[in-house]
């Protein structure tokens, strides 16, 4: 007889809780923060500039702005790619609400498109059907850290004259054809969130290959401020500037760029621990009936953001709610990534009851459970997490 779980009064397979995400953060990071805090600038200064220029060359795209947020990043990227009421953008209901949040924010109107069973990203064929003369941008999410079909989004983008807004907040750490995120879409938004693959607390980045764009995001960051009328009025008008469009203060400090120095030069290393996890994951739980470990296409150097695990129901006596508090009780911080976004009753009473009509998230969103994953993991963490999937799923089985 297996081990009583957790949920019945059993014991824990481990005695304390494991996040599914964490950051990790060095003495160097202290000490670069450290340095900016004992200096002149602590905000829109050197440091800056230095992390934008080095994130810039790590992804190879020609700008990056840093701003406060990868939820500020998007809406930045939006307004630079001129959304407004009237224009619809084309994005996957199966992410963060904050990548729809962000065409809502300009007025324009999030058209969701279904997922590809096998990535689980936007599928390109679905997402071409749905463009007309309203649509203006098309907004893929990277899931988990698997690229999302960037050629074909690409190749529609540049037909159809939309923007290609990429949102990258998983994939930092990936590459789709040998290339890194960055420099493939029109704009790429990434997040700095400590639970993604490397932070600056709160923090994001747009990065292009267009200046316009990179002209707009600087000033859209900036209270919609530009310095142009100095070139106007000569040397005498040091003081002058001109606020040409309603824009925001979506600054990064100096503080939290020396951090996201730090994080980016061990990024490499945090994505080698975070394969490393997932060799072993890969090893210990594909051979689970009933249970679908995350698919990677060949072209692809798959980002590791997230490890997700699909339940199939037909396996199963009891529904995904139920195994994702019987993984709680073992101490394993499993998580929904995610409700699909078109379920959120904002969207509801806004949009209307679209249920029913993206039926690949529904599924998927129904079945998926992810378990931890970050660069900090020990080799317990991994083995206590694999223990606990097994230890719920041989209890659940019904066949
Ligand atoms: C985290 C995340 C965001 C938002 O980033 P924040 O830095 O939390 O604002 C947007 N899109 C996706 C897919 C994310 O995972």
């Amino acid at each position: 007889m297996a081990d009583k779980l957790a949920v019945d009064g059993g014991k824990p397979v481990r005695d304390t809780f494991l996040p599914y995400g964490k950051q990790s953060i060095s003495d160097a990071d202290i000490k670069l923060v450290e340095e900016v805090l004992r200096s002149d600038w602590i905000t829109t200064g050197p440091v800056l500039r230095k992390f934008e220029n080095e994130f810039a060359q790590y992804t190879g795209s020609k700008f990056a702005v840093a701003v406060s947020s990868g939820t500020s990043a998007l809406h930045l990227a939006m307004l630079a790619a001129g959304l407004k009421k009237g224009h619809e953008a084309i994005t996957t209901p199966f992410s963060f609400a904050a990548t729809s949040n962000s065409v809502i924010y300009t007025g324009a109107k999030p058209v969701f498109s279904d997922i590809e069973a096998i990535t689980y990203n936007l599928d390109p064929k679905k997402a071409g059907e749905l463009i007309n003369d309203r649509t203006k941008a098309i907004v893929p999410v990277d899931y988990a850290g698997h690229p999302c079909a960037i050629d074909e989004f690409r190749d529609m983008c540049e037909d159809d004259d939309l923007v290609f807004i990429q949102d990258a907040c998983h994939s930092v750490s990936a590459k789709y054809k040998g290339r890194r995120m960055g420099g493939l879409s029109d704009m790429t938004c990434f997040s700095f969130h400590p639970v993604k693959n490397m932070t600056t607390g709160e923090g994001g980045m747009v990065t292009t290959n267009n200046e316009e764009y990179y002209e707009r995001l600087l000033m859209l960051r900036n209270h919609g401020i530009n310095k142009d009328g100095v070139k106007r009025f000569g040397s005498d008008g040091g003081w002058y500037y001109e606020m040409q469009e309603l824009g925001f203060n979506y600054r990064m400090t100096d503080i939290q760029a020396a951090l996201g120095l730090g994080q980016l030069r061990k990024l490499e290393q945090f994505h080698q621990r975070r394969k490393g996890v997932v060799a072993v994951y890969d090893k210990e739980l594909s051979g689970i009936e009933g249970v679908a470990i995350p698919f990677v296409s060949d072209d692809v150097e798959h980002g590791w953001h997230l490890f997700t695990l699909l339940f199939d129901k037909d396996y199963f006596s009891v529904d995904r709610g139920t195994i994702f508090k019987a993984l709680r009780a073992e101490n394993i911080g499993v998580n929904v990534h995610y409700i699909p976004i078109h379920h959120h009753p904002y969207y509801q009473d806004k949009f209307g009851d679209m249920r029913g009509q993206y039926l690949t998230t529904e599924k998927i969103a129904s079945q998926i459970l992810t378990i931890p994953l970050h660069h900090t993991m020990s080799a317990q963490d991994v083995q206590d997490t694999i223990e606990a999937v097994k230890k719920v799923t041989d209890h659940y089985r019904t066949r």
